[in-house]
């Protein structure tokens, strides 16, 4: 609460969707003074009687500079420093497994290795070193978000509201709601009027499905052929003290080439984890649940019985959903004057760089801060320009946040335990660290420590890796090269010498008169 309304109310945007990215783009519209409407297919989540966003989403998210700056630039003070109250940092991964012995390891690998990370096993770090990106509750996110939206006089939420139709030509979108009539719940449909409507609906969003009869949209959709399901390691017994039962300031991973299963910890000292698996060995596994403990001990070591039961691994596998995970590109993201999509409607993808919902904040700040502002937001002609601008600008930047996700599937099951990836991850480090004028940084630290552009980051780290291979190939060829020379020098010298020697004992021979 507490942002105030900063210019006259002109022009009226409807949000469909209440979930991060919509309740976003609600403050920002709000902040600018658009008389803003939010329509959300849900109930209302702050209600204790709705259904957890857990049933269909991960408990928790990692969030890091995009969406902190986002959430920075709200105009809303309150709602960075809550979120930021709220969330627990992780300075690195902690990777789990076994050595030749069979005991367990946990090797830590930092984010950022200009700060110092202090291992601890059961209190919260300090805040103040290095940079960390942040588990934070998903829900809670979204409560504080809408606590925010609500206080606003510019802003009206409407729960329980469902896109069904939308004409962007005439500005009309139509929801379905329940009304109770004769002591029956009925479906009525609404007629919405707009001048703006931003569709924040979604992976599968109904806003874009209605745009794509408006624009020719180019449009890409993959499932990839794994499944996600949560787990939940409790806290320790009160009895020993009730705290965390692993680092929680590290995202802790177990990785099984095929698959991986990994942990984030919660402010309530428990860790929310995440089975990612391919489909039919979920369907094995489902098919036998007894092989679930075995599959675990094998794969995943540590984890049965310290940290999640047998009985509750059981039970958790087989009553939590095993959801789908899918990648959407499309273009372009508007139509018109009158309507953008953002965040998962526009650009849905697979978590494994933990950007999904960082790069749909940064959307809402890229398109008012970037575009939107620079407009006569009330002129259509400047804000069809507008919006044609942000869709070209965007675009490459959202396509390379998509596919690097996909790509860090790979680093993050199998990639963190190569010897190549570690040592191309140290030299990397030590030039940012020995060289920073030079302004070499990971592609981990650009991505999620900074606000540089994600095609931007792609371009970098591509130039990073040619010189690392021009440098390492042109050391490798001095080596040979120099090799080489010092060997030729030194058959040179051998066969000299030799040459002397027999000169020198066929002098002796003629003098000592040895000769035959
Ligand atoms: P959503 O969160 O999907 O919200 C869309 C809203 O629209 C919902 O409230 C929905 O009810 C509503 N809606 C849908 N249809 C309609 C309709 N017809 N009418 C009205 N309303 C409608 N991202 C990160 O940044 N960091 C992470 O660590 C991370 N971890 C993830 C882990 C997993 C396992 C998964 C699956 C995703 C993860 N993500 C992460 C991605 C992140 O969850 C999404 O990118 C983010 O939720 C997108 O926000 P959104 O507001 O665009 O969409």
């Amino acid at each position: 609460a507490g942002c105030e309304k900063t210019r006259q109310k002109t022009q009226k945007t409807v949000i469909v969707g209440a979930g991060p990215v919509g309740a976003m783009a609600g403050i920002y519209a709000a902040r600018r003074g658009h008389e803003v409407e939010i329509y959300e297919l849900r109930g209302d989540l702050r209600l204790p009687s709705i259904t957890p966003l857990n049933f269909t989403r991960s408990i928790n998210l990692a969030i890091s500079e995009r969406g902190l700056h986002a959430l920075r630039n709200s105009g809303c003070p309150g709602l960075i420093n809550g979120i930021l109250a709220d969330s627990i940092p992780m300075h690195g991964r902690m990777i789990h497994g076994s050595d030749s012995s069979g005991s367990l390891t946990q090797k830590a690998q930092v984010y950022d290795v200009h700060g110092e990370v202090e291992e601890t096993l059961t209190t919260l770090s300090p805040v103040t070193f290095g940079q960390a990106i942040r588990a934070i509750d998903r829900a809670g996110l979204n409560k504080r978000l809408l606590d925010e939206l609500e206080a606003m006089p510019n802003v009206k939420l409407f729960f329980n509201h469902k896109l069904t139709g939308a004409d962007f030509r005439n500005k009309a979108a139509w929801f379905e709601v329940e009304k109770e009539h004769d002591d029956k719940l009925r479906a009525i449909e609404i007629e919405v009027q707009f001048d703006f409507l931003i569709g924040a609906d979604g992976a599968h969003s109904a806003t874009r499905y209605h745009l794509m009869k408006f624009v020719r949209m180019t449009y890409h959709q993959t499932y990839i052929d794994t499944l996600w399901c949560e787990f939940t390691i409790p806290p320790l017994p009160k009895e020993e003290g009730g705290g965390y039962r692993l680092s929680p300031n590290h995202l802790h991973i177990w990785p099984g080439k095929r698959f991986m299963f990994i942990a984030i910890p919660s402010r309530n000292h428990s860790f929310t984890c995440t089975l990612f698996l391919p489909s039919h060995e979920f369907s094995y596994l489902s098919s036998i649940p007894i092989l679930v403990e075995p599959f675990f001990k094998q794969h995943f070591p540590g984890v049965i019985p310290s940290l999640i039961t047998p009985e509750a691994l059981q039970q958790q596998f087989a009553q939590n959903p095993h959801l789908p995970l899918v990648s959407v590109k499309c273009t372009p993201y508007h139509y018109a004057a009158s309507c953008v999509i953002l965040g998962d409607a526009a650009h849905a993808m697979v978590p494994f760089y933990g950007q999904g919902m960082n790069a749909g904040l940064e959307d809402v700040r890229v398109l008012f801060e970037q575009f939107l502002d620079a407009t006569d937001f009330a002129d259509p002609a400047a804000r069809e320009s507008a919006l044609d601008a942000y869709t070209k600008h965007r675009y490459p930047d959202l396509v390379a946040i998509n596919d690097l996700a996909m790509k860090n599937y790979d680093e993050m099951r199998s990639g963190v335990t190569s010897r190549l990836y570690l040592f191309r991850k140290w030299v990397e480090e030590r030039v940012s660290l020995y060289l920073p004028a030079s302004g070499w940084r990971t592609q981990y630290v650009r991505i999620s420590f900074g606000n540089e552009r994600y095609s931007d980051v792609v371009r970098s780290v591509a130039w990073q890796g040619l010189v690392l291979r021009s440098v390492i190939w042109g050391c490798s060829g001095a080596a040979v090269l120099g090799t080489t020379w010092a060997l030729w020098r030194k058959r040179e010298g051998a066969s000299r010498g030799a040459r002397l020697l027999v000169g020198w004992l066929g002098h002796l021979g003629k003098t000592r008169g040895w000769e035959r």
